[in-house]
């Protein structure tokens, strides 16, 4: 009994009471009663859920790259922002592909980090070139020098490094649901709210959840242009990096796991979530928590194509995905085009305000 005692109303807080006659516990402040059994799983699986998470990836350890004689590599640096990239030796004059500087310069490859998958670059510059001709076709009032072919030409494919984390998770949530429903018996009208505590629990594989490992993109821009199709990487190979240019990581594996964690807890709690949907009025999450070990952290390079375009002494920077042709960034608007545009519409409601009061006129 002193066991039972110890327990508090789920819905208010307040203390139970054990009714010997129902063998329930019953609250007297909200007036619910509950099997005891029903308590004590509800006590296990809330302390489960209440507990920290444990993350636990395997130690990331760097290869160097060797010269293979597949590709002879060139290293490139920019004077402006600093950005060291790797490419093939016979590029021709390149420009930085994060800046837009045109002064780079170029020096001997001297060794690198060896990725262990390569995403191949599937969308080559003409078709990146229509995306982003596709993507400017929706962009009110966009400058011109934004379809200016000589500028959208000057895009460079580039393959970014990214981490890629595995891991085989035990994932639970408690989330706090309600159901509402209303009736009326003719002389009143009911609105009646069930609370409900919801607890879902399950495995969960991720494979590749990407978290990127250059401090030069800027990861507004990467994240609007994914998703990649992951299960397209392959082994590495430089031969694939032969007509583009490859960065190489500057945010240690070990300092990007704190994202990794977040994107696992979160997909994690959202999938659990979705196991409620459309069953509930609100669903509002109290707690989660993930526990694996043994998680796999890979070092890969992903393709996009990347243009700069400066308008108005602003730089607009244009991520495009070398898989897909999605377009991420963001367009300005003309200003000139925009008070024509404006010009245009009020001079046509004019001339029909005119019409009208001539028509007017003439009817009197
Ligand atoms: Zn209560
Ligand atoms: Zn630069």
């Amino acid at each position: 009994m002193a066991e039972i005692r110890n327990f508090k109303c789920p819905c208010c807080g307040a203390a139970l009471v054990f009714d010997g006659v129902s063998q329930t516990l019953d609250c007297s402040s909200c007036g619910n009663s509950f099997e005891v059994e029903t308590l004590k799983q509800l006590d296990e699986c809330t302390g489960e859920t209440a507990k920290e998470s444990k993350f636990d990836w395997e130690h990331y350890e760097p290869r160097s790259y060797e010269p293979d004689g597949e590709i002879d590599l060139a290293s490139y640096s920019c004077p402006s922002c600093g950005a060291e990239i790797a490419g093939d030796n016979n590029l021709g004059a390149t420009i930085c592909p994060y800046c837009g500087n045109s002064t780079i310069v170029k020096r001997n490859f001297e060794g690198t980090l060896r990725p262990d998958y390569i995403i191949p670059f599937k969308t080559d510059k003409n078709g990146a070139m229509r995306a982003f001709e596709n993507a400017c076709a929706n962009a009110p009032f966009l400058p011109k020098e934004f379809k200016d072919k000589r500028v959208v030409e000057k895009m460079t494919g580039v393959y970014v490094p990214y981490w890629m984390f595995d891991c085989d998770c035990e994932a639970s949530a408690v989330f706090n649901a309600t159901r509402v429903s209303a009736w009326s018996d003719g002389r009143f009208d009911y609105i009646k709210t069930d609370f409900y505590k919801l607890i879902r629990a399950g495995n969960i594989g991720f494979t590749n959840v990407p978290v990127d490992a250059s401090s030069k993109t800027d990861n507004r821009y990467m994240e609007g242009a994914e998703p990649f199709d992951c299960g397209a990487a392959v082994d590495f190979n430089a031969g694939y990096l032969s007509g583009y240019l490859a960065d190489r990581y500057d945010v240690s594996a070990d300092d990007s796991i704190e994202r990794a964690n977040e994107r696992v807890k979160n997909t994690a709690a959202s999938i659990l979530n979705s196991t409620a949907a459309g069953l509930y009025a609100t669903v509002i999450p109290e707690s989660s928590r993930v526990s694996f070990s043994g998680g796999k952290i890979r070092y890969s390079l992903l393709p996009v194509w990347m243009l700069n375009i400066k308008y108005m002494d602003k730089m607009y920077k244009y991520v495009i995905n070398g898989q897909t042709g999605k377009v991420s960034g963001e367009f300005p608007t003309s200003k000139t085009k925009k008070a024509r545009f404006f010009a245009a519409v009020f001079g046509v409601t004019f001339a029909v305000c005119a019409a009208c009061v001539w028509a007017f006129t003439n009817f009197m």
